[in-house]
């Protein structure tokens, strides 16, 4: 955090599903143009940002292995999907004036730059946007341990998992009228309760490197600026 108690460094994990919008498959260009604004709203306060960007609104690895398809061949599937994600959020955020750049762990020359962890730094330094394709470039993973992953590698402050809910809750509140909202758990709460909140890979990543997650409601619209000046309703994720 900088010297007035704000996040210096974050990274936002978005999931595809989140720019689906109203949309059950694919790009919803006005949710994406949406989030995009709510993370220029973030840069305004001063906090470099940087992004992993999921690809389940497109293909995701176990739904393809479930068809049939060998599961690492799906999973290269999955992460091209998250490339195209990454490239759709790169376009809105540019077309409402935040410098990005696209860095993708698996080299794609044309489109984007590949991922160099000191050259990442560089860019949020000088104030632009980082955005993370293509997961960790491993099968089997998922883009939530991607996530853990750069926000460690960046010396992010914090993992911002921005979801369809305002915080993680006892049961799923949209079908548990009485489900409780968290304001902070610790790291082996979600993993001995099976919080679904990220997968244990990405928690225990965060763990070992004291990487605080906050969840929050990534719908809400100004709500990733409000968590970002420590106000609105998120849940935080700590030792
Ligand atoms: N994926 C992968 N390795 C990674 C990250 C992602 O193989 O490091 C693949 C995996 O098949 C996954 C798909 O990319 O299903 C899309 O990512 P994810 O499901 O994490 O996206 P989200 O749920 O956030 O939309």
């Amino acid at each position: 955090t900088n010297s007035n108690g704000h996040y210096r460094r974050v990274l936002l994990k978005v999931s595809g599903e989140a720019l689906m919008g109203r949309c059950d498959y694919g790009l919803d260009t006005e949710t994406v143009a949406a989030i995009a604004q709510d993370i220029k709203d973030v840069v305004a306060l001063g906090v470099q940002v940087c992004l992993v960007i999921g690809g389940g609104n497109i293909f995701r690895g176990v739904s393809g292995a479930a068809g049939g398809m060998d599961r690492a061949q799906a999973d290269y599937i999955g992460m091209l999907a998250t490339v195209m994600n990454a490239l759709a959020m790169q376009s809105a955020l540019e077309k409402c004036g935040v410098p990005t750049r696209v860095q993708s762990a698996i080299p794609m020359s044309a489109v984007c730059e590949p991922y160099i962890r000191r050259r990442a730094e560089r860019h949020m330094e000088k104030g632009r946007v980082v955005i993370f394709a293509a997961g960790t470039g491993n099968p089997f993973f998922t883009t939530d341990t991607a996530a853990a992953l750069r926000a460690t590698e960046m010396k992010c402050d914090a993992l911002l998992k921005g979801t369809q809910v305002d915080g993680v809750y006892s049961a799923d509140p949209r079908k548990f009228a009485g489900a409780e909202r968290y304001q902070e758990l610790t790291y082996l709460d979600v993993l001995a309760r099976d919080l679904s909140v990220m997968d244990a890979a990405a928690i225990s990543l965060a763990r070992e490197n004291d990487l605080p997650i906050i969840v929050f409601n990534i719908r809400a619209p100004g709500a990733f600026a409000a968590v970002m000046r420590g106000e609105g309703r998120f849940t935080r994720i700590v030792e």
